[in-house]
Parts: C-alpha cells; sequence; structure tokens
C-alpha cells in the first residue's frame, strides 16, 4: 500500500517533470514503487521482447536480479516530490522535464 501523498513534499505540479529510470542500474528492488505516493512506477519482470533489447551486460545484469525492472507507467502523475529519487538504492532514478521523454 503506498503512502498518502504528502502535498508539503509535492514541489511541481504534474507533467512538469517526470521519473526517468537509467535501465543499466536499475535492479527491479522496488523502493520506488513502494515509496511514490501516485502510483507512478510499475516493477515487474520484462517481457521477451524487452529482454532482447538489451545489451549483452544489462541482459546478464537483469536476469540476476530475478528479470525484474522498474517502469514509469504514468508518468504524467509525478508531483516531483523526489521520494523515489532517494529511495532507489541503485541511485537509478533521476527527475527530468517532462517533455524530455518521448513516449
Ligand atoms: S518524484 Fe518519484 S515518488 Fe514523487 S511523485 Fe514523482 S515518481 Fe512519484
Amino acid at each position: 500500500m503506498p503512502p498518502e501523498p504528502n502535498v508539503t513534499e509535492c514541489k511541481q505540479p504534474p507533467k512538469t517533470v517526470r521519473p526517468l529510470v537509467d535501465t543499466t542500474r536499475c535492479e527491479g528492488k522496488e523502493d520506488c514503487e513502494e515509496v511514490c505516493p501516485y502510483g507512478v512506477f510499475e516493477v515487474r519482470k520484462l517481457d521477451a521482447g524487452e529482454r532482447k533489447a538489451l545489451s549483452f551486460m544489462n541482459w546478464v545484469k537483469v536476469m540476476a536480479h530475478g528479470g525484474k525492472q522498474a517502469f514509469v507507467i504514468h508518468p504524467e502523475n509525478c508531483h516531483s516530490c523526489g521520494l523515489c529519487v532517494r529511495a532507489c538504492p541503485e541511485k537509478a532514478i533521476r527527475l527530468v522535464r517532462f517533455e524530455e521523454v518521448t513516449p
């Protein structure tokens, strides 16, 4: 169950920034999914097509961690609280301008 949003920590209106996951660092540990008050992330196993798109080294790393990574499924809900950036043990998440990432 995600924590209740603390609006005092929400620094930007939606669609100002969004998280970007560095897939070469993400180990699918789910901290981002647990701390985000807005359900922006989903941590799940990569499907066959997603695994095939990885570099060999990245594939080895992903498979060593259960084949899971974090996906940004609702970037439009991000309020820029920064909880996910602080929670990620792999330092795999940064916030970028919303329009910087094309779907
Ligand atoms: S900064 Fe991270 S934790 Fe906060 S709303 Fe955006 S995605 Fe969720």
